[in-house]
């Protein structure tokens, strides 16, 4: 395409378009995309980019994945998409079979949504409808940890944390949870007991008037790119067991591998009793969002007030998000996928270690294929974004946060030159 063409699109861009969490008035510059391939982003200028945000966690077999896309056009050749109400279809039987065989043990009952968000607002439902069900209307709230994201929709934003989300201006719109404090022990950390006493607290004190405790296992992503104790997560299941609240746990970000295990459940070997997926899900091809819930569930909430789960997007099950969703799973199964994670996580660690020492850098952590540099400061967003591309990288950090999550099909020259590249930016930064 001609620079010329590029600007104009440009700014029509700019003059009439979002962009997500962007000013009309004060937009930061938005990079125009002509393709991508592999683990590169190629500009309309023809700059090529290593990507290390894998699309917000989602692109972990790259892009344009050669069978994820023919999976995608054998797909739309056959059915592109059909109404789930009374109807159903290969592509999501086929996915509710292996997603049943891959998470956490105990979870069989499939729904599937559009988004991240609106899996967690189903997640949410279906433990209000649960509690309902049983005759405990009053047990409708829910228990959360400060320092957590659950996306942008009005009961995820409710648990979102309280000071880093959107309840200043949502006051008195947004219903008011229960937050514990975050958790302090690290993942490596020794255990200290003392880390559990702010949830154990609110639970024995407000557990009738609590039917879920929703939380991201072991890694808090878009609230603070924290990885917490596994142990912290088992003391959470026992205690939601003792009070007999349900735990949802959302796996949206640390779903298929991220985090060094399938799901970051499996670090402290736990099953919660609904599990929210999506981003990865598809291998970044398309939004689908799946929410699984115990048999017990599914049929208490069948037997209560109205005795039917009432949520029925319009696109669920899509076959083609579907297909490809299947498609891509397999490609995890297939590859070596839990050693690949070990290589980057060793790659990142290496990689990323020459930050440590800068003044202005106040932590630098990695678990599985995530790695986070926090500065003692928010980052310049428009410079730091700048110098990123100009070295070559494609790495979007938040407040004082600058981190990347790479495809998993990262090689390590590649995963070199953009730990590198992030190391360099973030000297210049922190040097201004
Ligand atoms: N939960 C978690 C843990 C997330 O990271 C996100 C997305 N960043 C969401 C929920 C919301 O997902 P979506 O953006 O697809 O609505």
């Amino acid at each position: 395409m001609d620079q010329k063409k590029i600007a104009e699109l440009l700014q029509f861009d700019r003059d009439h378009i979002w962009h997500p969490y962007t000013s009309i008035d004060h937009p930061l510059p938005v990079f125009f995309v002509e393709s991508a391939e592999g683990v590169r982003i190629r500009l309309s200028d023809g700059r090529q980019l290593i990507d290390g945000m894998a699309s917000w966690w989602s692109v972990i077999h790259g892009y344009n994945n050669p069978h994820l896309t023919l999976t995608l056009q054998e797909q739309a050749g056959r059915l592109s998409h059909v109404m789930f109400g009374g109807l159903t279809h290969g592509p999501a039987i086929e996915l509710a079979q292996l997603l049943i065989g891959l998470v956490p043990a105990g979870l069989n009952r499939v729904f599937f949504c559009d988004s991240g968000s609106v899996a967690v607002e189903v997640a949410m439902k279906m433990a209000i409808q649960h509690a309902f069900a049983r005759g405990l209307s009053g047990k409708n709230r829910f228990l959360t940890i400060r320092s957590g994201y659950h996306g942008d929709t009005f009961h995820a934003m409710a648990v979102c944390d309280p000071e880093g989300g959107m309840h200043r201006i949502y006051q008195g719109i947004l219903p008011r949870y229960f937050f514990a404090e975050m958790p302090r022990c690290r993942f490596t950390d020794e255990w200290d007991e003392a880390d559990i006493h702010s949830f154990e607290s609110l639970l024995a004190t407000h557990h009738r008037s609590i039917c879920a405790v929703i939380l991201e296992p072991i890694v808090q992503g878009a609230g603070g790119m924290r990885f917490y104790h596994p142990e912290y997560l088992k003391k959470v299941r026992r205690l939601c067991d003792e009070y007999q609240v349900l735990l949802i746990a959302d796996e949206i970000a640390t779903g298929f591998g991220r985090s060094g295990r399938m799901f970051g459940c499996d670090h402290a070997g736990i099953s919660p009793d609904i599990l929210c997926l999506g981003k990865a899900l598809t291998g970044g091809y398309m939004t689908l969002a799946a929410v699984l819930a115990t048999e017990e569930i599914g049929h208490v909430i069948s037997q209560g007030e109205p005795g039917v789960f009432m949520h029925g997007p319009t696109f669920m099950a899509n076959p083609l998000a579907c297909s490809v969703a299947i498609r891509s799973i397999q490609l995890l199964l297939d590859g070596d996928w839990k050693n690949n994670i070990t290589r980057i996580e060793e790659g990142l660690r290496q990689g990323l270690e020459p930050c440590r020492n800068l003044p202005g850098v106040s932590d630098v952590r990695v678990l599985g294929a995530i790695g986070v540099v926090e500065l003692d400061r928010p980052v310049v967003m428009a410079r730091i974004q700048n110098l990123f591309v100009e070295n070559g990288v494609w790495i979007r950090p938040f407040g004082r946060l600058v981190y990347v999550m790479p495809p998993y099909i990262i090689n390590d020259a590649d995963l070199r030159t953009l730990t590198a590249a992030l190391c360099r930016v973030v000297a210049l930064e922190v040097s201004v």
